[in-house]
């Protein structure tokens, strides 16, 4: 059954809670008026037996043999009328019948009602034959002093009959309520989801060469409306990523191929004219390069897939911020010292952040060998760590030919340099910065970047203390 309802469409689905909500309330509701109407039939009978008590009463009597009498007296006068319809009888205390007056002929009459057991009132309806219904009503009378029990009686077939007509009107209303509300609620669920239907159909033929199509919304404020806003966005982030993909790969390809023609070509000229071994070694040199060019993208690009790939946190670890910084000094020193640079340590004691040794070192690798190519001969390049309240802050600064601010979000993209030519030729193709971003962001940091140009470049990383550390964790 619950496989069968979940196989159904959500209109028919829609429309069958429709009808049984209706019908559910319309059989409440009828209940409710049939108990009303029963209650005030019934009330009103009673009504009449308690009047027609009071009329009879009076009018009994007893004649000289001692008999029970009922003689009509009124103003109405209507004496047959009333005698025809009264319907009554009188019983003794000791339970002996003195007097039957019924709307039939005697004849008719079977002794089917026991006397009265009580002498006090008494209501009760009886079924004298079938379908036969009267209401009795039961009170001790007086009749010229003698006490005596008088029961009076009421046809009750009218009120049964309005009754079971009101049964049979709802018990045909019913079903056709029901049957409107469901065809009502199959329209109505029918054209409330045809936006839906709409939406599907678009996002049918959204694929990723067509990234850029849009679910139709011809109402934003409602639910549907709500959830092709969502989609929408959805579908705009996915063509973003998408874009940035496909540049990625037109990039990386790109920067792929020129080592490889340039690789190509130098061995192609050597092979036609290479009969000088002077000249063939510096060919090879020259091809030794460019490989080695290719190994260092190969490597960055491995670098970031691999990060783009882990979805798990980084491998956390207490790492001594000083000792790192020294030891990137180290190793940067021959570099720095070919173009006369200096390289200065400077950190606040003991500062110690829990992160993944590893990716701050490739990111400060990463700033460092920027600062040295990107600064002049004879310039100081510092790095320095400061403890704060809520973090710990490392800075990279030089004093080289700074970024413009328009550049300070591109330059971590990758393969973005501010000056292809330039940074060609000294060996980058753009992926330092983005590596690193990528570093810190999954260390739980935020990197940052203070330059002008020609005023030097101050790249600042911030990693949470360690007391930071669990919520920040939560967010990565
Ligand atoms: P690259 O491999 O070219 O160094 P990066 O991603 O590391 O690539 O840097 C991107 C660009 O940002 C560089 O091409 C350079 O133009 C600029 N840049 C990075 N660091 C510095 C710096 N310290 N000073 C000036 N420009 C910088």
């Amino acid at each position: 059954m619950k496989a069968w309802w979940r196989r159904r469409s959500v209109r028919f689905r829609l429309a069958l809670w429709y009808a049984a909500a209706t019908a559910l309330v319309l059989i409440a509701f009828a209940w409710f008026v049939y108990e009303v109407i029963e209650h005030r039939l019934a009330a009103e009978i009673d009504r009449q037996l308690r009047i027609d008590f009071d009329l009879i009463e009076p009018q009994l009597g007893v004649d000289p043999q001692g008999h029970v009498q009922w003689a009509v007296r009124g103003s109405h006068g209507d004496e047959g009328f009333a005698r025809m319809s009264a319907w009554f009888e009188v019983w003794s205390e000791n339970k002996e019948l003195l007097l039957r007056h019924w709307p039939v002929p005697e004849a008719n009459i079977k002794d089917i009602l026991p006397p009265p057991q009580t002498s006090t009132l008494r209501f009760a309806t009886i079924e004298l034959e079938r379908g036969l219904f009267v209401r009795v009503m039961e009170r001790p009378g007086r009749v010229q002093g003698r006490s005596v029990v008088i029961r009076v009686f009421r046809d009750e077939t009218e009120m049964r009959r309005t009754l079971r007509e009101i049964v049979e009107v709802s018990a045909l209303g019913f079903p056709l309520a029901g049957a409107l509300a469901a065809i009502g609620g199959y329209v109505i669920a029918t054209r409330s989801l045809a936006p839906l239907n709409a939406m599907a159909r678009q996002a049918r033929r959204i694929t990723s060469e067509s990234l850029s199509k849009r679910l139709p919304n011809p109402n934003p404020n409602d639910e549907l409306g709500r959830l092709a806003t969502v989609f929408n966005e959805t579908l705009t982030r996915l063509e973003a990523s998408f874009a940035e993909l496909q540049r990625f790969t037109a990039d990386a390809s790109h920067e792929l191929r020129s080592p490889l023609t340039a690789l190509r070509a130098v061995g192609e000229v050597a092979l036609r004219d290479g009969h000088d071994p002077t000249m063939l070694r510096e060919t090879i040199g020259s091809m030794l390069e460019e490989a080695e060019r290719l190994t260092d993208l190969v490597d960055a690009l491995l670098t970031l897939a691999r990060m783009d790939a882990t979805t798990t946190g980084a491998a956390r670890e207490e790492v001594n911020i000083p000792t790192l910084l020294e030891e990137i000094r180290d190793q940067f020193e021959v570099l720095a010292a070919e173009k006369s640079q200096t390289l200065a340590v400077s950190s606040d004691h003991n500062v110690a952040v829990q992160t993944d040794r590893t990716l701050l070192r490739l990111a400060l690798v990463n700033l460092v060998h920027n600062a040295i190519q990107h600064s002049p001969s004879n310039s100081k390049i510092s790095l320095a760590a400061v403890r704060r309240p809520r973090d710990v802050e490392i800075s990279v600064s030089d004093s080289g030919q700074g970024i413009a601010p328009e550049y300070h979000e591109k330059i971590f993209e990758p393969f973005f340099r501010v000056d292809k030519a330039r940074s060609r030729s000294g060996g980058g193709v753009g992926l330092g910065l983005a590596i690193a971003k990528r570093a810190i962001e999954r260390n739980g940091g935020r990197i940052l970047v203070e330059s002008e140009s020609n005023r030097g470049s101050v790249f600042r990383i911030e990693l949470p203390s360690a007391s930071q550390l669990p919520s920040m964790l939560s967010t990565i």
